[in-house]
């Protein structure tokens, strides 16, 4: 499988302005963004993600460490580390959900995490919902350096399953399909108005579970109860991390499925921020994805 082409820059750091803010959803929220450092950006392959930086309160624009002249990304990221925790920008993991060459502009859904009041909602929720045209962030990738490519196709189906903030992914994956292949999604969003209409040239049935994302145990439960394809499977799972691990321990033990044709991330912890440090749990995953990318057999996962 070939690495996706990415944009020729060789050190993928760039400034981005918003141009656009527009609800989606109730909690999902469509920021454009411009900026002269979009231009040549190419895309080919859906689920790109890319860091957020965000400034401080008391910034109007992130600090950010200059590219590295031999684009060394570590070198990059231990400049950037050795920021000062007040002046260093928040890094957050986002997903390219379009992109229009035409236009120069990306456009990122942000999830309003936290719209009950009773989750925290943390700093990129907060820079989201008071985001405003001319507001800048720096923005690191796309990149090969966390592209894994998805073998879309190369199966005889496809299982997805995600929540409100990895829906975003999820539409660029069902966006990509082939013609006519067969995919099954479960999606948990808080309620029927945070539904999207996913568009696909797949045969793509959607499978839309309501409740709080804490509770992202609904998604195991209904695939564990659901009655899956035959033939052979391809898995993307995203969601909150311990409810990803749950159903893919659930589809490597329980229904057999080969571990590597299982791509599982957590994009969220429950109640730790992305700044927290790694659980136990976290580094397990780590070591298993490092097993994977060195040809072992243990299980695959997309970040
Ligand atoms: C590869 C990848 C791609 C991603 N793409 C997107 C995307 O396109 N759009 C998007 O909205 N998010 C996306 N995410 C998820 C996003 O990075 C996290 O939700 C992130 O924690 C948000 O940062 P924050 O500053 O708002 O909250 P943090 O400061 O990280 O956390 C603050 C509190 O909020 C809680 N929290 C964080 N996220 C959620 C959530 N989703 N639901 C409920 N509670 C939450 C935490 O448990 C914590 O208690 C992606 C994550 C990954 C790993």
């Amino acid at each position: 499988m070939s690495r996706p082409e990415l944009e020729p820059d060789p050190f993928p750091l760039r400034r981005i302005r918003v141009t656009a803010v527009r609800s989606v959803t109730p909690r999902m929220l469509r920021v454009t963004f411009g900026g002269e450092a979009l231009a040549g950006l190419t895309l080919a392959a859906p689920d790109q993600q890319v860091k957020l930086c965000f400034p401080r309160p008391h910034q109007a624009e992130p600090v950010l460490p200059a590219p590295d002249p031999d684009g060394d990304i570590m070198r990059w990221y231990a400049a950037y580390g050795a920021i000062p925790e007040a002046e260093r920008p928040w890094m957050r993991s986002y997903t390219i959900r379009a992109h229009d060459p035409a236009a120069g502009t990306v456009d990122i859904d942000f999830y309003l995490h936290g719209a009950d009041g009773r989750a925290h909602h943390g700093p990129a929720t907060r820079w989201a919902r008071a985001a405003r045209p001319g507001d800048t962030l720096g923005m690191f990738g796309p990149s090969a350096y966390f592209a894994t490519p998805i073998p879309l196709g190369a199966s005889d189906w496809t299982l997805l399953a995600a929540d409100g903030c990895s829906l975003p992914a999820l539409a660029t994956v069902v966006e990509a399909l082939p013609p006519g292949h067969r995919a099954v999604a479960f999606v948990q969003v808080a309620d029927a108005t945070e539904e999207q209409t996913l568009v696909t040239d797949g045969e793509l049935s959607v499978h839309w579970l309501h409740g709080e994302a804490s509770g992202a145990e609904a998604v195991v439960d209904a695939v564990r109860r659901a009655t899956l394809p035959s033939g052979k499977p391809y898995a993307w799972l995203a969601g909150e991390a311990g409810a990803v691990r749950a159903l893919r321990r659930h589809l490597v033990e329980e229904r057999g499925y080969d571990r590597r044709a299982v791509d599982f991330t957590g994009y969220w912890r429950h109640r730790l921020t992305q700044d927290d440090a790694p659980t136990p749990e976290d580094l397990a995953e780590a070591r298993e994805r490092l097993k994977a990318a060195g040809g072992g057999d243990g299980g695959g996962g997309a970040a």
